[in-house]
């Protein structure tokens, strides 16, 4: 068997996590990308991703490389509890075995991470990305950071961390996390705060002490679409990266800025996620000898979700990818029904319906004006 190019990390166990089921927020979604991508790498029969299926539950040492021992000890408190209580100020309720599968969660990427250091091979997590979870506080449906504690992990053992998000929220976890820290760049593509949780990630937040200049926040309003996403993102992530030269990089990998999503308003296609994740591999090849972590993160839409996840998987492990209107594997529209008792799709992208969007060329002079200012850096249009 040839030697896999990339490692995923993933155990039903992960499913743990679980708020119940009338909150938005499920593991499922991320069991079904899973899902879809075995039976895809399964039917083409070749070695190109090889799987971690057992990840233990964190140590408290590890998960107080980012977390205040007194938060760690209140939630342990609350998940040995039967009622729940409140881990912040209203979305992230408690459940029994809470610190348990949080930190589970935390492992999958402080496991990823390694593997993608040592091995210099990409490493997926599709059930982490809990970007929003603060040292001392649950945040946004995320107990704790599983993905500030493998950026934490990155700088101990003296590597330099470039940290991208996608997410249709801001980062604020992971950004604050390390907002003074000139040993990781920060650049988070987000719907606009003063529409959307967290309220943060504005250009002028820029970094402070060593950090300064070292966090790239690009706000985009509700409405906006590939049109504003992709021309951002390509004059403003490789030249940072490249100047920043990161020894290691991070993708969140959050698929709620999907049109259609149910929590946020952003209209992102699959072709966008597709062209992001081949161009931060392609950077990663160049800058970091192949060493980058991709995690999950939001997405409240499990058709999307799933199939978007799924897709990433192929392309970290470097094999062709579906076209959009292929079809779906059958076994896999039996899973996705008995898991969220309704009609699986049928192919690999629902046709694309979009509204108008707000987004102009103005827009974009604008928004790279602000960003050059705040940065002291140019990012000429190609
Ligand atoms: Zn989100």
């Amino acid at each position: 068997m040839p030697t896999a190019h990339a490692q995923a990390f993933w155990t039903d166990r992960f499913l743990e996590y679980d708020f119940g089921p009338f909150h938005p927020f499920s593991e499922r979604s991320r069991g079904l990308a899973v899902r879809l991508l075995k039976d895809v790498l399964s039917s083409s029969g070749s070695g190109v991703l090889a799987w971690s299926h057992s990840v233990p539950v964190a140590e408290r040492s590890t998960l107080e490389t980012f977390h205040r021992p007194e938060y760690l000890e209140f939630v342990e408190r609350a998940s040995g509890l039967e009622n729940e209580v409140l881990l912040d100020a209203g979305d992230t309720p408690s459940f029994r075995g809470c610190y348990e599968s949080a930190a589970r969660l935390v492992q999958g990427a402080v496991d990823a991470l390694d593997f993608t250091v040592e091995h210099r091979r990409p490493a997926f997590h599709p059930a982490g990305g809990l970007h929003h979870a603060h040292p001392g506080r649950a945040s946004g449906f995320c107990i704790f950071n599983d993905v500030a504690v493998a950026v934490a992990r990155g700088l101990k053992g003296g590597h330099r961390v470039a940290y991208v998000d996608i997410d249709a929220h801001h980062g604020d976890g992971v950004m604050y996390g390390f907002y003074d820290s000139g040993r990781v760049l920060d650049i988070d593509f987000h719907q606009d705060g003063r529409t959307l949780f967290p309220g943060t990630g504005f250009p002028h937040e820029v970094g402070r002490n060593d950090g300064a200049g070292l966090k790239a926040n690009i706000p985009l309003p509700p409405g906006a679409g590939d049109e504003a996403l992709l021309p951002i993102f390509r004059r403003v992530v490789p030249p940072l990266l490249r100047w920043f030269r990161p020894d290691v990089i991070v993708l969140q990998h959050g698929v709620d800025g999907h049109f259609g999503d149910e929590l946020a308003r952003l209209q992102y296609s699959p072709a966008a996620y597709a062209e992001i994740d081949h161009t931060i591999l392609s950077l990663a090849e160049e800058l970091t000898d192949g060493r980058l972590l991709v995690t999950g993160g939001g997405g409240y839409r499990p058709e999307s979700v799933s199939r978007v996840l799924a897709r990433t998987g192929l392309i970290l492990a470097g094999v062709s990818e579906p076209e959009v209107d292929a079809p779906v594997p059958a076994a896999w529209r039996d899973a996705f029904t008995a898991t969220f008792g309704s009609e699986a799709p049928r192919r690999w992208q629902d046709p694309v319906s979009l509204e108008p969007t707000p987004w102009t060329p103005d827009d974009e002079r604008s928004l790279i004006g602000q960003l050059e200012a705040k940065l002291g850096e140019r990012f000429p249009a190609p």
